[in-house]
């Protein structure tokens, strides 16, 4: 019987074993996962359990006992060392080997390191695991100083936490808009508009020169331009790397991630790769796409144990993603970026926070994004999915319902 084994311990990795064997695969099944918990989701770690809103147990993909119930063996605190195509090998850091006849590599992504001096220091902190979650929710306290390096989803959804938790909160932003390199200025506007209501400093167009200390603990930042920001903790959302070394050494194909076709098959035959971690081909997009968003590995797991059953099954989802900062909801989904579209056009009032827009190259939409209003992803899905000629003013117009824009 096929022994199917999966490397990595996250959101990925948890659908690929529910996949592989709601779909057939009754043979041996391994998940490899260096970290102690059973797959969890991220998103609340930033969210709903760094508010204290939602309960640790709520995180995880699959209850307990869902793992031993479905003859899944589940290896945590295990970390694959090393993959040999050629004996089709897994070794683990212990030494141990385990054979596989179709491997998924589900390794995700680790948080970019901070370079400046004193980046070592403690409370310098990042956000990625569920401990680093209880780490941040313990330094966000009323009066406490935060400076959040980084005004990505990460720098801001923790500036949001901060800022309700009752700490002075500074967000150190690159350029001049947070979040201005995905949304372009007209929608990071928005959430500049969201974090100075709510008493966040945002510095634009500042770098990190580097964190001074006292007794090995980090009290304060500086910058290029010679400002000191005091702090009693800075936390560090600079973006994230994939996790591609076991890839790499294995002589897989890597560039920006584990390279795959629309399949999620990698280089080598038998192995596939998922998640954060997979660069693959989009056929709708009709180029490689890296996706870092919670979607993407809840559903490329899918695709990819089909394609190691020998079933037929292309990933062709467009990306989505979604944040909830302070009373903002927004979801958004399609793929753009700076210089890729000529305008954005808006439906609903921007300062209200209540409205849908879209990222238009020519007559094309090739994003679309809701902030405050509900029940309409699909239809904007359908919208950027369709590639049709679309008329600005019906796109513009709250009273042409959106999945009436084409007729
Ligand atoms: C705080 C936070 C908030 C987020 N919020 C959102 C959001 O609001 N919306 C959204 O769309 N996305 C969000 N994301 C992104 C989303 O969580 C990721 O896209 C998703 O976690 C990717 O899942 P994955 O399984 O591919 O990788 P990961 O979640 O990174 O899991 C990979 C796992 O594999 C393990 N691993 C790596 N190498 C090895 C090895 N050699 N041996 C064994 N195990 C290994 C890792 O330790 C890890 O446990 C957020 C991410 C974070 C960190």
């Amino acid at each position: 019987m096929n022994t199917f084994v999966i490397v990595g311990g996250g959101l990925a990795a948890g659908k690929a074993a529910e996949a592989l064997r709601e779909h057939g695969h009754t043979g041996p099944l391994v998940v490899i996962g260096d970290e102690a918990d059973r797959p969890y989701i991220r998103p609340p770690l930033s969210k709903g359990y760094l508010l204290g809103k939602e309960e640790r147990d709520s995180i995880f993909v699959h209850p307990d006992g869902w793992y031993r119930e479905h003859d899944v063996d589940l290896l945590l605190d295990t970390r694959a060392r090393a993959v040999d195509p050629r004996a089709r090998v897994v070794e683990l850091a212990d030494g141990r080997r385990v054979r596989y006849d179709k491997l998924l590599l589900a390794t995700g992504s680790s948080p970019r390191r901070l370079t400046v001096p004193g980046a070592d220091l403690d409370n310098v902190l990042y956000l990625r695991r569920v401990g680093d979650s209880e780490r941040l929710k313990a330094a966000f306290t009323p009066g406490a100083r935060i400076v959040v390096v980084g005004a990505g989803w990460i720098g801001l959804e923790t500036a949001a936490a901060a800022r309700l938790a009752g700490a002075e909160v500074t967000v150190l932003n690159h350029s001049a808009l947070p979040l201005e390199k995905v949304l372009g200025r007209e929608a990071a506007e928005v959430f500049a508009a969201l974090h100075a209501e709510h008493g966040v400093d945002v510095l634009p167009r500042v770098e990190v020169e580097s964190l001074t200390g006292t007794d090995g603990r980090v009290d304060g930042v500086r910058l290029a331009d010679g400002r000191l920001l005091a702090a009693d903790a800075v936390v560090v959302g600079v973006g994230i790397t994939p996790n591609v070394r076991l890839a790499e050494e294995a002589g897989l194909e890597v560039r920006n991630g584990i390279v795959t076709d629309e399949r999620l098959r990698t280089s080598e035959a038998d192995i596939y790769a998922a998640g954060d971690v997979a660069n693959a081909f989009h056929p709708l997009l009709g180029r490689r796409l890296r996706v870092e968003h919670w979607a993407n590995a809840l559903r490329q797991p899918e695709v990819a144990a089909l394609g190691m059953l020998g079933k037929d099954a292309v990933y062709d989802r467009l990306p989505y993603f979604y944040t909830d900062q302070y009373d903002l909801g927004m979801e958004y989904t399609g793929y753009t970026e700076p210089g890729a579209y000529d305008r954005v056009v808006f439906r609903g009032e921007r300062s209200e926070r209540r409205f849908v827009c879209f990222w238009m190259a020519g007559r094309r939409a090739l994003a679309g994004m809701s902030v405050n209003v509900w029940d309409v992803i699909d239809p904007i899905r359908d919208l950027v999915a369709s590639g049709a000629d679309l008329d600005d003013t019906r796109l513009a117009d709250p009273d042409v319902p959106l999945d009436r824009v084409l007729s």
